[in-house]
C-alpha cells in the first residue's frame, strides 16, 4: 500500500513536472531513458524498390491482371471494366466498382490517367473519383475527386485534389492529359456510437503527384452532390472507383494497392 501511494505520488510529481515544463519552458528530467519507448517494436515493411510499387505488406487491388478483388456496386456481380495491357479502364455502360473487402482506416495508392484526347470541360471532363469509404449504391460515399483541371475550370470545391464539395485542395499539382498521375491517401474512418450518432469524425490526408491537397480534413459527412454533408452511421466499408459517364473517352487505372491500418 505504501509503496502504491508513493507510485502514485511519483506519477503526480512527474505529471506536474511535465506540465510545468511545458509552461515554463524549463526542464526537469534528467534521465534520457524516462522519455524513450522500446515496445511494442512497428512491423517491419520491405518497402518496393521504386517509389509508389507496393510494399512488402500491401493489399493488392489492381495487380494489371483481372478485377478479382472488384464487384459492380448495382448488383454485386463480377466488376467489368476493360483490363488490357496492365491497365484497367472504365466500361461506360457498367458504372461504379468497389473492392470486395471491406476496410476502416487504411493508406490507399493509386494511379490513374485521362486520355491525351480528352474532350468537354467543367465537371464533363475527365471525371471520375475515389469513395474512401463506399456507403451504398450509386455515389454513397466520401468522395475524393479525379478530374482533368490541367486547363479546366471549375468549382473550386470540385476541381481534383478536392473532397467533392467539401474542401478545396490545398494545390493544383494537375498533369497534362495522357500523363499517368498518383493519388496517396491516408483515411481515416468515422467512428459511430451504438445509437449511430458520430463519436469521430472521417480524416483524410492526400498527396496528388506528391504534392500535399489534403491536410487532415475532418470531413462534415459523407459526399452529397445537391445539399450539405452529413453522416449516417456504417461499419468497415469498400472502396468505390466512380464511373462518372461523361461523353468523352474514359479514364484509365493502374497500380493500386492498400495498407490497412493496425487500428
Ligand atoms: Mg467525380
Amino acid at each position: 500500500m505504501m509503496y502504491r501511494t508513493t507510485l502514485l505520488s511519483a506519477i503526480a510529481l512527474l505529471a506536474g513536472a511535465t506540465i510545468a515544463n511545458a509552461q515554463t519552458g524549463t526542464d526537469t528530467i534528467r534521465d534520457h531513458r524516462t522519455t524513450e519507448i522500446y515496445e511494442p517494436v512497428p512491423p517491419v515493411v520491405t518497402p518496393a524498390a521504386k517509389f509508389g510499387e507496393a510494399p512488402s505488406d500491401a493489399v493488392i487491388l489492381f495487380n494489371g491482371k483481372n478485377l478479382d478483388q472488384w464487384e459492380k456496386v448495382s448488383d454485386g456481380t463480377p466488376a467489368d471494366w476493360i483490363v488490357s495491357n496492365g491497365i484497367l479502364t472504365v466500361n461506360k455502360k457498367s458504372g461504379n466498382i468497389q473492392t470486395k473487402q471491406s476496410f476502416i482506416n487504411y493508406q490507399l495508392h493509386l494511379e490513374y490517367r485521362i486520355p491525351s484526347n480528352i474532350t468537354g470541360s467543367d465537371q464533363a471532363r475527365g471525371n471520375s473519383g475515389i469513395f474512401l469509404a463506399s456507403t451504398g449504391k450509386g455515389d454513397a460515399g466520401y468522395e475524393i475527386q479525379i478530374l482533368d483541371n490541367y486547363n479546366n475550370k471549375t468549382y473550386t470545391n470540385g476541381q481534383v485534389g478536392s473532397v467533392y464539395k467539401q474542401s478545396v485542395p490545398l494545390a493544383n499539382p494537375c498533369r497534362k492529359p495522357g500523363e499517368w498521375q498518383t493519388y496517396d491517401i491516408a483515411w481515416v474512418a468515422p467512428v459511430f456510437n451504438a445509437d449511430g450518432t458520430l463519436k469521430t469524425p472521417a480524416r483524410v490526408t492526400a498527396f496528388l503527384n506528391g504534392v500535399l491537397v489534403q491536410d487532415n480534413f475532418i470531413l462534415k459527412g459523407e459526399t452529397r452532390y445537391i445539399g450539405l454533408p452529413y453522416y449516417k452511421s456504417h461499419g468497415p466499408s469498400p472502396i468505390k472507383l466512380q464511373a462518372h459517364g461523361d461523353k468523352s473517352e474514359p479514364i484509365s487505372f493502374r497500380n493500386i494497392w492498400v495498407r490497412p491500418s493496425p487500428y
